[in-house]
């Protein structure tokens, strides 16, 4: 029961040593693949993409991209597109820079319970902070409108977004760096993600930091650790 578990740690907290609870943004908060549905879709109705490739253009219109996909290749290969080498190196290339934009955040859905949950840590006392290997150039303005959107605690002190300063950095040394700086001021530190390979840089080089892995889904570069708290894909907890 590790969402009650937190509840109950940052409930015995105090205001000057309040615990710190981190969160990573995609396919942790947010599931995504609404906004890759969205980004597909509107590479589809460019003119000049269904001009050059008119029949995937057509099954591109209808396509479905399901919580459970990483990336685009499930769900293309679901809705039988096919095509030559450049023409999915040209799709991927396409949804990837509107994947890391602005332009389609606002399209990412918040797993069930998850927007409650942060807001109910945070009124008994938590402080909450969000840590993406989002860019601040490329997404960092569509990052706080989304979180503003949804009514979630942020600001430029207590309640931090952190991104990337850069993209091309590496996203597990980014977040342990990060927390190599947190553990000097926090004594509790809660971090939920879904990536393993930022999961096991932290147990190895930060075992001070608590760990709650998202088991959503995730890029398959590395395995999760066999024990360790997770939660599947709603933060839906038990009120006492
Ligand atoms: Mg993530």
């Amino acid at each position: 029961m590790p969402l009650e578990s937190l509840v109950k740690i940052v409930t015995k907290s105090t205001q000057e040593a309040p615990t710190l609870v981190v969160f990573d943004l995609d396919s942790t908060i947010f599931d995504v693949s609404p906004r890759t549905e969205e980004i597909l879709k509107s590479i589809a109705n460019d003119p000049e993409f269904a001009s050059r490739h008119p029949d995937q253009a057509l099954a591109l219109k209808s396509i479905v991209v399901k919580s459970t996909d990483w990336g685009i290749k499930e769900a293309l290969s679901r809705a039988k597109i096919t095509g030559t080498i450049d023409f999915f190196e040209e799709i991927h290339k396409q949804w990837s820079k509107l994947f890391f934009s602005n332009d389609f955040l606002h399209f990412d859905k918040p797993y069930e319970g998850v927007i409650k949950y942060i807001k109910y840590l945070e009124k008994l006392g938590a402080r909450i902070m969000y840590l993406t290997g989002r860019d601040s150039h490329r997404m960092g303005k569509g990052s706080r409108e989304v979180l503003l959107m949804h009514e979630l605690p942020v600001d430029d002190s207590h309640h931090q977004l952190i991104l990337k300063p850069q993209k091309g950095m590496s996203d597990s040394k980014f977040k342990r760096d990060i927390f190599i700086d947190l553990i000097k001021n926090h004594d509790d530190i809660w971090f939920f993600e879904n990536e393993p390979a930022n999961v096991n840089l932290i147990i190895k080089e930060i075992p001070e930091v608590q760990i709650i892995f998202v088991d959503s889904v995730h890029s398959k570069r590395e395995e999760k650790p066999d024990e360790i708290l997770s939660i599947g894909m709603n933060f839906n907890y038990k009120e006492k």
